[in-house]
């Protein structure tokens, strides 16, 4: 194992022998668990940490973060803290042992030893640890047989109980599997599918299964994973009567393709929620109350539920665009827009005019800027002061249209559109 660790930059591999003699210091066990070990057995890099503590983890955290001068972020609650350390995300954890009152719920917690803290893993690749004492430094525990299944390419679940104690497993099962091209192991997928028939999800809390769905559908492989779910347990968890139509693979593989140069297609610099259009991919199709009803049961964020809304809300909207539309009015119907409605709409349109104006929007007139000023305005004698800014955004999408280039297109311009709202004005 101490090869494997060559995974991990020299920075974490410091790092973690720093920590061991602190941990020894304070006469606490420490293990390095879950998804890293995973990783580091395949030779995969992976980028935060998960340290088991045998003992008060919060305690051990702060005097990692004392010796390192780094900030500790303390959850009481859960005996959890996090450091940040360089690029990286350090998760300290109390070993616990859970028991599951009831299918679904939330477990009772207690302190507990590393075997404990095993015990309660979903699947045998992820309840491995390294130890990270000095007296054994780099041992590999591994309980449940994880690194035979690792070499058979397994997901198996450590106990026939499992995915009615949780049934958020059914979906972590299959973003494993789907993520590292595996098979659920037979009895794995024999439980898998009886949980599924006795309506195990239902008992779940929505909010619990929003996050899986955001982790599955931010995969990178979103059209397998939805393919997948769909074929094992239907869509109907997320809106009755949902069902996968090829045309949303399409879609998803298209938002797939878009993403992977969007960079420099768009040449923009921010990371996208991509989770937001592949589920929007699915979802479009639903009447907008049904939309409406899934975002506020799941519990999604404003901003979320706001791009997708506005995903449905456009779509006819965006259809109706053609080559004739004016330049204008394709600034008008883009800059309201979340980026990341933008590119659904870049995906869901490969033909048309609608890309090339994407293109035009992007590029060209979210660039263009008026010359005048409001003083110009004042020379010109222009009255009252109130209509400024109305005459300068009229003006604005005048330029877009009719590509002036001086300041003095723009007098000219600005004096015309000056002169159609005088009887408005008189009016009011
Ligand atoms: P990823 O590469 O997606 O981050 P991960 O294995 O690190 O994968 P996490 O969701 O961060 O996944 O969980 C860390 C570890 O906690 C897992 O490897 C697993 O051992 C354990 N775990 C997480 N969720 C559950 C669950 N619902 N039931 C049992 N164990 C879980």
């Amino acid at each position: 194992m101490k090869n494997k660790f060559k995974k991990l930059s020299q920075e974490t591999q410091d790092f973690l022998k720093v920590i061991s003699s602190l941990a020894s210091k304070m006469n606490v066990s420490i293990y390095l668990v879950g998804g890293v070990v995973r990783d580091m057995m395949i030779g995969k890099g992976h980028f935060d940490l998960d340290i088991l503590v045998e003992g008060d983890a919060i305690a051990f955290a702060k005097k990692v973060s004392d010796h390192y001068d780094l900030s500790c972020k303390k959850h009481h609650a859960f005996g959890t803290a996090t450091v940040y350390f360089e690029n990286y995300k350090i998760d300290f954890a109390t070993a616990r042992k859970e028991t599951y009152s009831k299918s679904g719920a939330l477990p009772k917690v207690k302190a507990s030893t590393l075997q404990d803290d095993l015990a309660r893993r979903d699947f045998t690749i992820n309840a491995m640890a390294v130890s990270l004492n000095k007296n054994d430094y780099g041992k590999i525990i591994d309980l449940y047989g994880g690194q035979k299944d690792l070499k058979a390419s397994l997901i198996r679940v450590l106990h026939d109980q499992s995915f009615m104690d949780d049934p958020t497993r059914i979906f972590r099962a299959i973003r494993f599997e789907q993520r590292l091209s595996f098979s659920l192991e037979k009895n794995t997928l024999k439980l898998l599918k009886a949980a599924v028939k006795n309506n195990a999800l239902a008992l779940v809390n929505p909010h619990r299964i929003r996050e899986e769905l955001i982790l599955l559908l931010s995969e990178n492989i979103p059209d397998r994973v939805i393919k997948r779910v769909s074929s094992l347990l239907g869509l109907n968890f997320i809106a009755k009567g949902l069902i996968l139509k090829p045309a949303a693979l399409t879609l998803i593989t298209e938002i797939s393709k878009v993403l992977k140069f969007y960079d420099r297609k768009f040449k923009k610099n921010r990371v996208l929620k991509t989770w937001i259009l592949h589920l929007a991919a699915l979802i479009i199709d639903l009447p907008l109350k049904s939309v409406e009803g899934f975002l506020e049961d799941f519990g999604f964020k404003k901003g979320e539920r706001i791009i997708i809304l506005s995903i449905k809300e456009n779509y006819l909207k965006i259809k109706k665009l053609n080559a004739k539309t004016k330049p204008h009015v394709i600034y008008q119907t883009f800059d309201p827009l979340s980026f990341e409605t933008i590119v659904f709409f870049y995906a869901s349109f490969p033909k048309g005019s609608v890309r090339k104006q994407i293109e035009d929007f992007l590029d060209d007139l979210v660039h263009v800027r008026v010359l005048i000023k409001g003083n110009d305005l004042k020379c010109l004698g222009i009255t009252p002061f109130s209509i400024y800014n109305e005459l300068l955004e009229k003006l604005l999408l005048a330029k877009m249209d009719n590509n002036l280039k001086t300041k003095e297109d723009e007098l000219e311009e600005v004096e015309r559109i000056y002169a159609s709202i005088i009887p408005d004005i008189y009016k009011q």
